[in-house]
């Protein structure tokens, strides 16, 4: 690839819709329908005959289901998400607000770092606020509406193939063993996926997989709100690593149905909020001023905990051997320390990789090598946001990339300069939300800019 990953950072997040109409791809197979399967769907529908998203879960049902266990705890719609949501669903806001989302411009979201409250930067992008299950069903509406794409309830078992291309899906469907023939398969079965064990045990390379320690404890608990809206939709408060505090970090967010949803976070053996008196206790005494007001609030069910061990990442891009109408999207090719909130920026990013690689009219009787050098751009990115930050946690010891104590000198100039500045805090929201790739704070102007800001600030 020729360009630089600022600038296939800057294209992915245009997505642009295809140049001629007659579809690619005859009939896509999306193996996962979360959020990184129905954005996949999205852009296939633009490009294929028929798309067919086959999930464990069923998924017309609504609410809460076995196949996404994270989807009890809070989730972050970055502003760089909602933008590409916009452009994947036009109308996408008017819908989620339909349904309860609430609005999040930048003066209705505050942000905390070591207790000391974060500019605002004024003419940020928006964003939403909702809980896990209701970006998911919005998501999954649009792309249901959609003429040529349907569902299928069945567990993947394993991949078709004619001679070097993959030609099917293996299902099971309530104990009848099937295949889902296809043209284009998409892997989107989240960070448990199995198709590096399919890849292997049809003779196949399979991808290194890359980890991170993480050792994330997340309690998310749910509060009555009584606004409609509220002067603060979205309230986060982090704590540098090098803090000795035993929580990393708490949130709370204004979600459908009248309700907050606060989270708090610890590492290692740190595991802050489990039961419902801890969890008030510690909003109320641990916080900012705001998350008193969640804590004097209703409290409504139980405290929801869940455990985060590490990220991870495929490297499909890395491999010389590798089946042709075969790609893999979101979670299942990188998954990062949650609370960064990338996880749904990053899917709708590889969407856009899909878009572009089908709008180049690819011959898919070869390996999808075009998409996937597309995707490292994206994946790279996220995974230098993540673990740089995580690094510097006391108990995560490597691996180490080249020049780390200078970039994280460097990072810790910039965090500290978004406290008080407005040109710095803007930047790093841009890198932060996925808009801009981390290149774009490595310079000159912007590293003298986060001192000058630093030497005020003392
Ligand atoms: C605690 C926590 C908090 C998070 N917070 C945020 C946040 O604030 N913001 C954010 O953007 N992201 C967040 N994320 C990440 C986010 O949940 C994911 O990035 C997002 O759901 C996209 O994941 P996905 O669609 O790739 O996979 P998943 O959501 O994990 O879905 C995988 C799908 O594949 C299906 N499946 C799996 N195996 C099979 C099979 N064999 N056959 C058929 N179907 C199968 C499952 O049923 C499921 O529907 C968080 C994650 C965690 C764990």
């Amino acid at each position: 690839m020729s360009r630089s990953p600022a600038r296939v950072l800057a294209a992915l997040n245009a997505v642009r819709p295809p140049d001629q109409s007659s579809p690619v791809v005859g009939k896509a197979v999306v193996v996962g329908g979360s959020i990184a399967g129905m954005l996949a769907a999205r852009v296939l529908s633009d490009h294929a005959e028929s798309v067919v998203v086959v999930d464990r879960d069923d998924l017309h049902a609504t609410g809460g289901r076995p196949g996404v266990p994270q989807g009890t705890q809070l989730h972050a719609l970055l502003p760089g998400g909602f933008l590409l949501l916009e452009q994947l669903f036009p109308g996408f806001r008017e819908q989620a607000l339909a349904q309860g989302a609430v609005e999040a411009p930048p003066a209705a979201r505050r942000n905390y770092l070591d207790g000391r409250l974060k500019v605002v930067v004024p003419d940020d992008a928006d964003s939403l606020a909702g809980s896990r299950p209701l970006l998911e069903s919005l998501i999954r509406q649009q792309v249901l509406r959609l003429p040529n794409v349907k569902t299928v309830t069945a567990r993947a078992t394993g991949l078709v193939f004619d001679g070097d291309v993959t030609s099917g899906v293996r299902c099971d469907v309530g104990g009848a063993a099937g295949v889902e023939h296809a043209d284009l398969v998409v892997d989107a079965m989240g960070r448990s996926s199995r198709l590096s064990d399919w890849l292997a045990e049809a003779g196949w390379q399979r991808p290194a997989l890359r980890r991170m320690t993480v050792d994330l404890n997340y309690a998310t608990a749910l509060f009555r709100r009584h606004e409609a809206n509220p002067e603060h939709a979205v309230v986060l408060a982090l704590h540098s690593p090098t803090r000795s505090v035993d929580v990393a970090g708490a949130a709370f967010f204004a979600i459908e149905d009248g309700r907050w949803m606060a989270m708090m976070a610890g590492y290692g053996e740190n595991r802050p909020g489990r039961t419902a008196e801890d969890f008030v206790r510690r909003l109320r005494e641990q916080f900012p001023p705001e998350f008193a007001v969640v804590a004097d609030s209703e409290l409504l069910g139980d405290v929801q905990t869940y455990r985060h061990a590490d990220s991870r990442r495929r490297d499909f891009h890395a491999l010389t051997r590798l089946p042709a109408a075969l790609v893999s999207v979101g979670d299942a090719v990188a998954s990062f320390n949650p609370v960064y909130g990338q996880g749904i920026t990053a899917a709708a990013l590889h969407a856009a990789c899909l878009a572009s690689y089908l709008r180049s009219r690819p011959d898919l009787g070869l390996p999808a090598r075009h998409f996937f050098a597309l995707q490292k751009v994206v994946v790279d990115a996220a995974w230098s946001i993540s673990t740089s930050a995580d690094l510097a946690l006391p108990h995560v010891d490597g691996p180490y990339p080249r020049g780390y104590r200078l970039s994280s000198w460097v990072s810790r100039q910039i965090i500290a300069a978004t406290v008080t500045d407005v040109a710095t805090a803007r930047r790093f929201n841009d890198v932060v939300s996925m808009r801009k790739h981390p290149s774009s704070l490595a310079t000159p102007t912007v590293i003298l800019n986060a001192l000058l800001a630093n030497r005020r600030a003392r």
